[in-house]
């Protein structure tokens, strides 16, 4: 194992209570089990805090008031400290759950700095409307912001996922409290020290720290909430619905989990680039991507040929210390989430899946996995792992890969590997999914909306329709 910099001390950078200050939990790195902090274990009473301070930056305060564009030269200097600070923020999402550093460089931080940018140079840029009446009234259609949003995010993208909240949100001039997962809660609170550095105003982004039952569901149910931004399971997306329909219906805005299709043709251009984008597409970030490729559709004419592909690929991935800039997968995030991914290997291997590569762990690091004989029943086919596993599945023609590719509750993200036009815009349509990539995976910038079909969620993250969740819209008419 590499050693920790000198120059991180974390009690110093996160400005973290004293021991004895107040309840606390302990964040254990999944690189070598060790407690690299403790931090405040917030419950309701922290929450209100949080929220009455949000509360009133947005009914007293100047954020929802000011200029946008205004707004949006705060979220620029908030990105020129995230950038001036890249390294540490870095080594604080591979510290905590894991990401190898050379992800959490090039995938994290650019992701945080670009969605602040995005939205920082955006606001201020758009117009209202002025609908058609007759000579005697004026209408206006203006969108406000919405009130005080709770984005409640999960531990895999850490920060990229609080930066497709928290960006859009503040730029619409919402104010914020962000609750991170209580496996990843050291960058989301040295971001909030970053936002104070670069001037937004007090109470407009807080952060609470806390497990879900205690901190998740106090902000869900909490009255002073407006929005509920959530990223995370569908089994918890469940209950921020119930926690509306029991407060004050706040929106809620959901993005779920997926089971991904990612169906290749005997046609498509480069079947060797196919193959290795679905095993990358499946074990980056140690397979714990929503959008992962988890269920490779294959025709059955290239079905060996792809997967021997995959499976030299799987080989050929370097494991280890999230530290080590060579480290190509890290380990799982924690001890229960290694023994959910088991507990697949095991029901794949059991339900009579042939088990191709890997299959076996050594402590948190789980060996990319690829399983072929998969038929679509199996509980691996069906259900998120969330891990370095692969399912494979054959088909012998496209109407069957459409039905095979819709059979599941989930709708977040498709791929489709094709030369022939027709398919590839016949099928695409025909894919209940709320991104399809055709001849490619995981691609896109910040200005094409991200989120899920059926139980993968509702709602848009990224591209100007993100706004929406935290804008109202207002029908001002006006009798001449
Ligand atoms: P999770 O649902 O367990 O937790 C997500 C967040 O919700 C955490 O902050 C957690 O503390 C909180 N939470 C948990 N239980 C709660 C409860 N009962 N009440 C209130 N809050 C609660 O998810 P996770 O394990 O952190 O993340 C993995 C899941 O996230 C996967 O299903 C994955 O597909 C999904 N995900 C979706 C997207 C997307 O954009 N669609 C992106 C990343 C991850």
């Amino acid at each position: 194992m590499m050693d920790v910099p000198g120059w991180l001390d974390l009690a110093a950078t996160l400005d973290l209570p004293r021991s004895g200050a107040g309840p606390a939990f302990p964040v254990v790195s999944p690189r070598d089990g060790t407690v690299v902090a403790h931090v405040p274990d917030g419950g309701q009473a922290e929450v209100d805090a949080a929220v009455a301070a949000a509360r009133r930056a947005f009914d007293h305060g100047p954020w929802p008031r000011m200029a946008p564009a205004e707004r949006g030269r705060a979220l620029l200097a908030l990105a020129d400290q995230a950038e001036r600070h890249r390294d540490e923020l870095a080594l604080l999402v591979s510290l905590e759950m894991g990401k190898p550093i050379t992800d959490a460089h090039s995938i994290e931080l650019r992701a945080l700095i670009s969605t602040l940018r995005f939205y920082g140079e955006l606001a201020g840029k758009g117009a209202d409307e002025l609908p058609h009446t007759g000579p005697d009234a004026l209408a206006m259609v203006t969108r406000e912001p919405s009130g005080v949003v709770a984005a409640v995010v999960p531990w895999n993208f850490p920060l990229t996922l609080a930066g497709w909240k928290i960006a859009p949100a503040l730029a619409a001039g919402c104010t914020v409290v962000l609750k991170p997962s209580e496996r990843s809660p050291l960058s989301a609170l040295r971001l909030a020290a970053l936002a104070r550095e670069a001037g937004l105003p007090d109470g407009v982004l807080n952060v609470v720290t806390g497990d879900g039952p205690a901190a998740g569901r106090a902000l869900g149910l909490h009255p002073g909430v407006d929005v509920l931004a959530f990223t995370g399971s569908t089994e918890t997306g469940r209950h921020f619905l119930r926690y509306s329909a029991d407060s004050n219906l706040k929106r809620v805005w959901l993005e779920l989990g997926g089971k991904s299709p990612n169906i290749i043709c005997p046609d498509a251009p480069d079947l060797e680039r196919a193959a290795a984008t679905a095993a990358w597409g499946v074990f980056f970030n140690a397979g714990e991507m929503c959008t992962a490729p988890s269920r490779l559709l294959v025709h059955a004419d290239v079905a060996d040929q792809v997967v021997d592909a995959v499976v030299e690929k799987a080989r050929a991935l370097r494991l280890g210390d999230p530290l080590d800039p060579a480290t190509e997968m890290g380990p799982l995030a924690g001890r229960a989430h290694l023994e959910r991914v088991r507990g697949y290997v095991d029901a794949g291997r059991r339900e009579g899946a042939r088990l191709r590569s890997g299959g076996g762990h050594d402590g948190l690091f789980h060996e990319p996995t690829v399983f072929d004989r998969v038929r679509p029943g199996m509980a691996v086919a069906r259900e998120e792992i969330f891990g370095p596993v692969l399912c494979v599945l054959t088909f012998t023609s496209v109407q069957e890969a459409v039905l095979m590719a819709n059979d599941s509750p989930y709708g977040l993200a498709a791929g489709l590997w094709t030369a022939d036009l027709g398919t590839a815009i016949t099928v695409s349509r025909s894919l209940r999914a709320g991104t399809v990539w055709v001849n490619c995976y995981e691609e896109g910038g910040l200005n094409v909306p991200f989120g899920g079909y059926k139980q993968s969620g509702n709602g848009r993250d990224k591209s100007v329709h993100a706004l929406e969740k935290y804008t109202e819209l207002k029908t001002t008419w006006i009798q001449l």
